[in-house]
């Protein structure tokens, strides 16, 4: 069944030249989720974003809005805003200047731009900042200004391309809830472009997981990070270990690693290398005797109550249950 609001990519394609930066990638997004394109720098997703924006042409294969392809319609008649970072924002207009601009240009009369923006300012929370200019915010509110100039049009999809990576950690995580707050009450398709696995797994309804112009998993980030399919995804998203085992390549999380003063017990021997504290949890780097480089982490009253220092000597061990097999 294809849902009215879905946005669905057909075998899409981007070529630079002779440089493949997205190579036939098949996604469907269903209406009102929140899509994140994750990957590390240079893997294609700012290309994919771009397209389905048209800010950028479409190789090959096709890109469909609500059963509607939209191949070669300009970017305005598409259904989709793309949120651009806040320094992009007028300096010399005011904010609810800011945030009308879009219907300015389309014409609208200046009382109905003004309460259009009001609403979208009240949406961001940020009607008490009406008439400062931007120079007079701060960055996590000209990010919420950015979002609602973004939402004017009333797209059907909005586009983020790395939108919270000039803020610094603590605005970071108030914007990424706001964000995720505003996607439910608009019920629209937010896809959104990051490197971190940090912000997917926090925002996604669904995560697509890139690696050079492919997809190599998509899926609720649980599903993800619980069942990798493949030893890059365990590594890009953290917190698991990869190992050979019996001819296999598997992971084995990280928190599922128990370690024992008694080195000859478990599976593995192993040297303490680095205690890393880091409040909730301590993470331990590992060298085992077959040479290979674990991490395990403890819960900080867990470590506590016995802590080890580098250098000791540890048995690790684990359950079967938590080995899960990837392909290489
Ligand atoms: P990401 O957003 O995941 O970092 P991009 O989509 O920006 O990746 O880039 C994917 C690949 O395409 C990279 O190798 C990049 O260098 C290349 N690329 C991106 N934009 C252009 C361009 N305008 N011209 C040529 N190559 C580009
Ligand atoms: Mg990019």
């Amino acid at each position: 069944m294809s849902g009215e609001n879905d946005v669905e990519l057909v075998s899409v394609t981007k070529r630079y030249g002779s440089a493949l930066a997205v190579d036939a990638i098949d996604v469907r997004i269903r209406g009102g989720q929140y899509c994140c394109l994750l990957g590390p720098s240079g893997c294609g997703k700012s290309s994919t974003l771009r397209m389905i924006a048209g800010h950028e042409s479409i190789s090959d294969g096709d890109i469909l809005i609500g059963n509607r392809r939209i191949n070669e319609d300009p970017p305005a008649k598409r259904g989709t805003a793309m949120m651009f970072q806040s320094y992009a924002l007028f300096p010399h207009l005011d904010t609810v200047e800011n945030v009308a601009f879009s219907l300015k240009m389309q014409g609208a009369r200046k009382d109905e731009r003004r309460s259009r923006a009001m609403e979208m300012l009240e949406l961001v929370s940020m009607t008490d900042y009406a008439d400062r200019k931007p120079d007079q915010l701060s960055g996590g509110q000209q990010q919420r200004v950015a979002l609602a100039r973004a939402l004017m049009t009333r797209p059907s999809v909005l586009l983020l391309d790395e939108p919270l990576s000039a803020l610094d950690p603590f605005l970071r995580g108030r914007m990424r809830a706001e964000l995720r707050r505003i996607q439910r009450e608009l019920g629209i398709i937010f896809i959104h472009v990051t490197h971190s696995q940090e912000e997917a797994m926090a925002l996604a309804d669904v995560a697509v997981v890139m690696k050079d112009g492919h997809i190599v998993q998509e899926g609720h980030p649980r599903e993800i990070f619980n069942r990798p399919a493949t030893a890059f995804v365990a590594r890009f998203m953290g917190g698991h270990n990869v190992l050979e085992l019996d001819g296999r390549t598997v992971t084995l999380r990280s928190d599922a690693i128990r370690l024992s003063r008694d080195a000859g017990s478990g599976q593995r021997r192993a040297t303490i290398r680095e205690v890393e504290y880091q409040g909730p949890q301590v993470h331990l780097n590992l060298a085992t005797e077959r040479g290979e480089e674990m991490a395990a982490i403890l819960p900080e009253r867990t470590y506590f109550a016995d802590p080890f220092a580098p250098g000791d000597a540890v048995g690790v061990i684990w359950t079967q249950e938590d080995v899960h097999q990837v392909r290489p």
